[in-house]
């Protein structure tokens, strides 16, 4: 399978249901960053899978797809490397999905531990098409042949099904996809600032990659850290704690995180310092974020123009690879002359 500019793929992307996070970033944004030069590399708005968490927010749809693809574009992600484009925009996309729902049976369906997990703390009724939308984004995947899927732990699940399908697929009709291979980020899963598990865009406990100052000192101040803590000269846990692993993550500064964690644990430092720290590190992070996005923000005619010219471009590699599936499974046989 030829790849263009013989460079291997990247297909990855976000669901537009909120604007991105610091999770996003150590998690998928990073790699999609640093591999843009090495890989030939597609970036889904996947306006289709957030119609899955609720049908009726389209016009709330459209505005977060605009965010993710700002919030993509100020971490870096250059449109002159990197394509961007938007999941309706290649309606060849929801041919392979209809095949693909075919090939997955109910009960494998609700077995996986993505949308399981997603179901629970989202307190879903989920629809159907939120039980699929790992075959969604499997014909996502399949439909670029990408070799590499640059995501968080949480979706780990996700892409060993959409190898599931292509594996099953190349046996039943002979060598068609690629087996993805996926790539998480050097944090796995960043915890949330109420302490829970995994932050979250619609979990509320995200820190964004575009709050101004004010709000990231509020989040940052009012951010979960030991409970059993009530005084600064009683010792702190360090493991588990939110703001320590925000500083692990973010703060450059190695020798001034040892010296906080030594007199944490040792109740040699308040929370109030460790925080006040914590803001100045990542205030420092975002600073360029938030000036690049907002050049786009201020050339909202150039952004979409972006958007539109490299739909087009996506779309042509998705037509390729749907026209050799239908060649495959000979599914319009009966209509070829
Ligand atoms: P939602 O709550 O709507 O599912 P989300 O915050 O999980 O939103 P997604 O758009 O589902 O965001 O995920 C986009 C990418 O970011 C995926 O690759 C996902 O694994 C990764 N990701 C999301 N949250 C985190 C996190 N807290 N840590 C590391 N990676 C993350
Ligand atoms: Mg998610």
């Amino acid at each position: 399978m030829n790849q263009t500019k013989n460079k291997p793929r990247i297909l990855t992307g976000d669901t537009p249901s909120g604007k991105l996070h610091i999770g996003h970033y150590v998690g998928t944004l990073e790699n999609r960053v640093k591999l843009q030069d090495q890989y030939d590399t597609f970036i889904l708005l996947a306006n289709v899978h957030a119609y899955a968490n609720d049908f009726s927010k389209a016009e709330k749809i459209n505005q977060d797809v605009y965010d993710v693809y700002l919030d993509n574009l100020a971490v870096g992600i250059d449109p002159k490397k990197s394509t961007f484009y938007l999941e309706s925009g290649i309606p060849e996309t929801f041919e392979l999905y209809t095949f693909f729902l075919t090939m997955v049976t109910h009960a494998r369906a609700m077995r996986n531990p993505s949308v399981k997990e997603e179901i629970n703390y989202k307190k879903l009724d989920p629809s159907l098409g939120f039980i699929c939308y790992p075959i969604l984004q499997a014909a996502d995947i399949l439909g670029f042949n990408a070799n590499l899927v640059p995501v968080g732990e949480d979706q780990l699940p996700v892409i060993e099904q959409t190898r599931e399908i292509a594996t099953d697929f190349n046996k039943t009709y002979g060598e068609t996809f690629i087996i993805p291979e996926a790539k998480v980020g050097r944090v796995a899963r960043l915890v949330g600032t109420d302490g829970k598990l995994k932050m979250s865009k619609s979990g509320h406990n995200a820190i964004l990659l575009s709050d101004d100052e004010a709000t990231l000192k509020q989040k940052i101040n009012s951010c979960y850290t030991d409970p059993n803590r009530i005084h600064a000269d009683d010792p702190g846990k360090v493991e588990g704690n939110p703001i320590f692993i925000y500083h692990d993550a973010f703060n450059p500064n190695n020798e001034e995180v040892n010296d906080l964690k030594q007199r944490y644990l040792t109740g040699k430092v308040g929370d109030r310092e460790v925080k006040d720290k914590l803001f100045v590190a990542l205030n420092n992070f975002l600073m360029p974020i938030r000036e690049k996005r907002k050049y786009y923000e201020d050339r909202p005619e150039l952004a979409k123009e972006i958007l539109i010219e490299s739909t087009n471009k996506a779309r042509k590699v998705v037509v390729e690879t749907v026209e050799r599936f239908r060649d495959k499974v000979g599914i319009n046989k009966l209509l070829n002359a």
